[in-house]
């Protein structure tokens, strides 16, 4: 078998050219647009590159949008004090935090702290938990993304073996979730399993793979079960490459799908970052049919 490939530029491009009718659609309607602050703390090479993506996106879309670059060394506090700025900020709609944020600073409390109402990424404590009742009006981007991959193959979900690699907050930890409330019969391996030599054991059960650890071709091909379909989210600088976690030209022969690294996840999440502003805009714009959502935020 030949796996097909998973194209994240197309599915991104289709998730996005249904956001743009409903963007035009709110010029007549409110005397404000939705408008993105995306923040990156300290310079990295792929968060330039994601910073780029996620310009041109909102470009496109007629979102607003600006890149706010910090110093890697700046100080909590200090940090604490932009975001609650731009929490009050009444042109700001969407706040993105680009992690991984420099050590010294605390992550989780700095998720903390962006307004829920505001917060695109979806990293607030209140949409984690969210996600534990199923109301992931606004879930974490990657996850959904990855849940948007998973759709786009057709495949029937329910009493599927997925098995997760990775258990970070951002990814790993929601997309099991997320594949539970699909009722996946759902594994999580980190890296005590890899430590209790069990990785492969797990993998080859997986009828549904995602791996998101970041370390390049950690999953081998040859472990992977025939028709399994494999969503890669790791991304390595390599030889001044880019490679996922999973051994693509083997993984390639025995799946039934597979994303490709890079075009696979990241566009998608570009695209659900964009779904989100839109959400978090209609949120607070009032404007949405589903105001009696449970998932409906609210204030800090
Ligand atoms: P992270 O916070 O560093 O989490 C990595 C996870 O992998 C942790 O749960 C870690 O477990 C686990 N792990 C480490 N070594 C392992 C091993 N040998 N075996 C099994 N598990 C192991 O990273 P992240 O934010 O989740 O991101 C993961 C990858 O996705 C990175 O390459 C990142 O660049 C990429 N990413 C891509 C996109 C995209 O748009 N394509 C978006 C976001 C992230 P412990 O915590 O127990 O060590």
């Amino acid at each position: 078998m030949t796996a097909q490939i998973l194209d994240g530029r197309a599915i991104a491009a289709e998730v996005l050219s249904g956001l743009k009718v409903e963007v035009e659609g709110f010029q007549s309607r409110y005397p404000r647009r939705p408008f993105l602050l995306s923040v990156q703390v300290g310079l990295q090479p792929a968060s330039d590159l994601f910073a780029r993506s996620q310009m041109k996106a909102a470009a496109g879309l007629g979102i607003g949008y600006r890149l706010e670059r910090l110093p890697a060394a700046i100080r909590q506090p200090e940090l604490i004090r932009r975001i609650e700025e731009w929490n009050r900020d009444p042109e700001i709609t969407g706040i993105t935090i680009q992690f991984p944020l420099p050590a010294a600073l605390d992550a989780r409390s700095i998720s903390a702290v962006v307004d829920p109402r505001k917060d695109v990424e979806g990293i607030h404590p209140q949409h984690i938990g969210q996600a534990v009742f199923g109301w992931s009006r606004i879930g974490t981007c990657t996850s959904l993304a990855i849940m948007e991959l998973i759709n786009a193959t057709g495949a029937d979900l329910y009493g599927k073996e997925a098995v997760i690699v990775g258990h970070s907050e951002l990814i790993g930890k929601p997309v099991s979730l997320l594949l539970l409330d699909r009722f996946c019969t759902t594994t999580i391996c980190h890296v005590a399993t890899s430590e209790r030599g069990r990785l492969s054991e797990h993998v080859r059960r997986a009828e549904l793979l995602v791996v998101a650890v970041g370390k390049a071709h950690l999953v081998k091909g040859s472990w992977i079960r025939p028709g399994a379909i494999v969503i890669d989210v790791g991304t390595n600088l390599v030889d001044g490459g880019l490679k996922g976690d999973v051994e693509f030209d083997e993984a390639v022969k025995v799946a039934s799908f597979i994303t490709p690294v890079p075009g696979g996840v990241g566009p998608v999440v570009v695209a659900t970052l964009m779904r989100n502003t839109v959400e978090a805009f209609k949120l607070q714009v009032g404007s949405d049919p589903g105001g009696s959502d449970p998932s409906q935020v609210s204030g800090p």
